[in-house]
């Protein structure tokens, strides 16, 4: 049986059965390379979904806020989203019904495997509920994951500092970099705060580089490394780059690995004897 058709048997039964009142997954998009979320509400819908090579998007970001019974497709992108939600309090399990899917790797237009999938471990968080598709083979040796970010790494601090000042610059300040991140769920952000206001709105190189440098530091500790911030960044900004580097520090010091189980705590929201407080020096 194909993905498409298992998918779709499997979400029918679901609503049939009465488990869940909408289902989170993908659906044909206006082009042939393209496919866009979808919130199927009945079961004569479920033909609308599909999983292929082209669902780029992460689609925990749709399961903040709904008190609805709610099936989602995930893969180990979306699924290590979830795992944070969960762990934050922003979703509440019992609600959820989890079909995921062994994901072989996303592609751009013209079939290129995207970068972040080429060093994807594929280990999917054991809080789904079904697995759908074939298994995956794993080609990236453990560590490898980091090799984009070594010769980043190497420069000096200043000469560091000064690649990020030239791409903060570029900013133009829409801010979909938060609003497509599913760890970004702040009621109120402080980039967009006027009583007291931390940051302004003028799109210049020092409020730039402090809305993005504010940014990455909320989400230390819990990015996941979905990818979909530099995806939307309409300036490509690489933040995959910082967010790896600030990823392995955590991983390094406190052997904490976003996503992996909803009942670990981030590092920086608890405290342990022990602790190396090095982020701190
Ligand atoms: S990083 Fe992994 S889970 Fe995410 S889209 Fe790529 S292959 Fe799939
Ligand atoms: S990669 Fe970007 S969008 Fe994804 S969790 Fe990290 S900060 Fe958020
Ligand atoms: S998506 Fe890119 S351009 Fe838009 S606010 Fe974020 S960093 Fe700036």
């Amino acid at each position: 049986m194909d993905i498409n058709t298992e998918l779709q048997e499997k979400v029918y039964k679901l609503f049939e059965e009465g488990r869940i009142e909408r289902f989170i997954g993908y659906e044909k998009g206006s082009l042939p390379y393209k496919t866009k979320p979808c919130i199927i509400r009945k079961k004569e819908d479920v033909r609308r979904l599909i999983f292929n090579q082209f669902c780029v998007n992460n689609l925990s970001i749709y399961l903040r806020g709904s008190p609805m019974k709610t099936g989602i497709l995930a893969n180990t992108c979306t699924l290590r989203s979830i795992t944070m939600l969960i762990q934050q309090k922003q979703v509440n399990p019992e609600n959820l019904f989890v079909i995921a899917v062994n994901c072989a790797g996303m592609a751009d237009k013209e079939g290129n495997i995207l970068d972040k999938c080429k060093t994807c471990n594929h280990e999917l968080p054991k809080i789904y509920n079904e697995l759908i598709g074939e298994e995956i083979t794993v080609s990236c040796k453990p560590g490898d994951e980091y090799n984009f970010i070594t010769e980043l790494e190497k420069l000096p601090v200043e000469r560091r500092w000064e690649f990020w000042n030239k791409e903060f610059e570029k900013c133009v300040r829409c801010y979909a970099c938060r609003n497509i991140c599913p760890v970004c769920f702040c009621r109120e952000c402080v980039a967009d705060k006027t009583i007291t206001q931390w940051v302004s709105k003028l799109n210049q190189s020092s409020t730039n580089e402090f809305y993005n440098l504010m940014r990455i530091m909320h989400v230390l500790g819990r990015c996941t490394d979905c990818g979909e911030c530099e995806r939307v960044c309409p300036v490509k900004i690489p933040f995959r780059k910082i967010l790896k580097k600030m990823e392995k520090e955590i991983r390094e010091k406190y052997g904490y690995i976003p996503g992996r189980d909803p009942s670990e705590a981030p590092p920086l929201t608890t405290f342990k004897e022990g602790d190396p407080e090095e982020g701190i020096k």
